[in-house]
């Protein structure tokens, strides 16, 4: 099976990508004449192999194809891209309503969502009718489930599915699947926040009653929307407006009531014991439902979607392990892996610990990582970096630290401190001709800074997935191993920032002495390409400082 023929026009593959073509060629032909062969494929490949391109590649061959990415920055990246080969479609709110031109009312508010408002073909319709009568069908993995699981949309079965970035998607699955209260839910929808219970089975009984009071609180919104159309006033006459701020609420409220009464009837419905309550012991808490297992939803999404599926990312683990997370039999699973492209010299990790950080010791070992971050921004002066955080509270520490102890280096420091604000700190990292430092706890994946963009980066905490969120701990109490995965997959990719092309190069700099203990218990856990990078950097450690070795 040639799918190198298929590679994007005008592009030559490189020799990972033409190896990893071939394999899989083989091992599509193998499926296809074999209904009892793998039909799931695992494939990992590091940075600067061009994953994308493989699956750019793998969907135009297929010419029937669900192509998925795990965020929005990446689908664009894929557009800007590949424009031409893939009918992209994004959700509802990033498309304007072509009814009122100038007022910037998003098609989740268009004329068509208003009471008896007529429906037409505006840019979001017709992106997704595009979508799915097209060969490549790409959207973000989110809104794919979203349409699949509570929209209900038939999505017919394609010859390939492709997921990118797939080490998130049983975090994805988790996600689309939760039911959430945020406090002014909880008051508008039942009065008040919800009781604190012991556990989410507790909870059921209780939603199961409010199930009734969510659809009472659908009809009264649907009412009130009617009724914003004053005596006197006609039909084409209201419409001709654009929406008001008030009904746009509304609007979304329906929107968000829709999406809950979905969710709450699914936790309902699902068996006893596989859920987790998310509500902190604070004052306006969201209250969160949390799937503890996806398995059967995964196993839904990944053999019934298409013929063929394929899971891409830098890493995703063990087969065995993985297989079972997804619900799958291991043997009706294969995993394909490709070395990574870039000398280690262009990839060097410094190990330079300042001891274990933990919760209990972070008090009194901050002052020693802040003199060492401020050493290393000191050494980088001129070159542009990133600084992974373990937290935003220990971002700002870490900012108000070098405000006072190093302003000179602290006046280059670009502070990400929230998700939303993550591509305009981006833009500003690019555009400024200073050598700026981004300081974020969020930036360890789906972001790219080639070349001058990134020259070192600095871990300042071993990424382990924080056992304070209970979600978190029942999981890691269920299955030790995914606690590991969960950590080995944020620290590669994080890894992952520092080198991105044949001929880009970045220093990554580890601070938290957890990592020597971490690589060498789980070192069959880690990929090759980057063992090789810390095993290198531990070895010259203890070099360095051989009582510490
Ligand atoms: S389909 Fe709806 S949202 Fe889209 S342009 Fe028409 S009225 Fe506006």
């Amino acid at each position: 099976m040639d799918l190198l023929a298929h590679f994007p026009a005008g592009l030559r593959p490189r020799p990972e990508q033409a190896r990893l073509l071939a394999e899989l060629g083989r091992a599509f032909a193998g499926a296809e004449a074999d209904l009892e062969a793998p039909r799931v494929f695992f494939v990992e490949a590091p940075p600067g192999v061009g994953k994308s391109h493989v699956a750019v590649t793998l969907a135009a061959w297929s010419g029937s194809a669900y192509l998925l990415t795990s965020q929005k920055l990446l689908q664009d990246q894929y557009e800007r891209e590949f424009g031409g080969q893939i009918q992209l479609v994004k959700g509802r709110d990033n498309y304007w309503c072509e009814r009122y031109p100038g007022a910037r009312v998003t098609t989740s508010h268009g004329m068509c969502r208003r009471p008896r408002g007529p429906s037409c073909q505006c840019p979001y319709a017709r992106a997704k009718a595009a979508a799915l009568a097209g060969p490549i069908f790409c959207a973000n993995t989110t809104y794919f489930l979203t349409l699949r699981l509570w929209q209900r949309e038939q999505l017919e079965r394609r010859r390939l599915l492709i997921i990118d970035e797939a080490h998130t998607l049983e975090a994805q699955l988790v996600s689309v699947l939760t039911v959430a209260f945020s406090p002014a839910e909880m008051r508008a929808w039942f009065g008040g926040p919800l009781p604190r219970l012991d556990s989410a089975d507790d909870y059921r009984g209780l939603m199961g009653e409010h199930l009734a009071r969510l659809e009472d609180q659908r009809g009264l919104i649907d009412r009130t929307l009617e009724d914003l159309q004053p005596p006197g006033v006609g039909l084409a006459e209201l419409l001709a407006l654009p929406p008001s701020r008030e009904e746009q609420t509304l609007i979304s409220e329906l929107d968000r009531l829709d999406s809950a009464l979905a969710r709450v009837r699914f936790f309902v419905d699902a068996g006893e014991g596989e859920w987790v309550v998310r509500y902190p012991d604070v004052s306006d808490a969201t209250l969160e439902l949390v799937p503890l297992s996806v398995a059967p939803m995964a196993r839904d999404l990944l053999l019934e979607t298409a013929d063929l599926t394929v899971l891409s990312s830098a890493f995703l683990g063990r087969r065995s392990v993985l297989a079972e997370y997804f619900g799958l039999a291991e043997e009706r699973v294969r995993q394909l892996a490709s070395p990574s492209p870039f000398p280690l010299e262009r990839r060097v990790i410094v190990y330079r610990p300042v001891g274990a950080l933990s919760r209990a010791t972070l008090p009194d070992l901050e002052p020693a990582l802040f003199t060492e971050v401020a050493a290393i921004l000191a050494r980088h002066r001129d070159e542009k970096g990133l600084i992974h955080a373990a937290s935003y509270a220990a971002a700002r520490r870490l900012a108000a630290d070098l405000a006072a102890r190093a302003p000179a280096e602290s006046r280059r420091v670009i502070f990400v401190d929230a998700s939303v604000a993550k591509a305009r700190a981006l833009e500003q990292h690019r555009a400024s001709p200073l050598a700026t430092v981004l300081l974020s706890p969020s930036l360890r994946e789906g972001v790219d800074l080639p070349d001058d963009f990134l020259r070192f980066q600095i871990l300042t905490k071993m990424p382990y997935p924080d056992l304070g969120d209970p979600w978190t701990a029942a999981r890691q109490a269920r299955d030790p191993r995914w606690y590991a995965l969960e950590t080995a997959k944020a620290l590669v990719q994080a890894y992952g920032r520092s080198c991105r092309h044949a001929d880009d190069r970045g220093t990554t700099y580890i601070l938290d002495a957890q990592f020597k203990r971490f690589v060498t218990r789980y070192r069959p856990l880690l990929p090759p390409w980057f063992l090789d990078a810390a095993e290198e950097a531990l070895r010259a450690h203890a070099a360095r400082a051989p009582s510490a070795g």
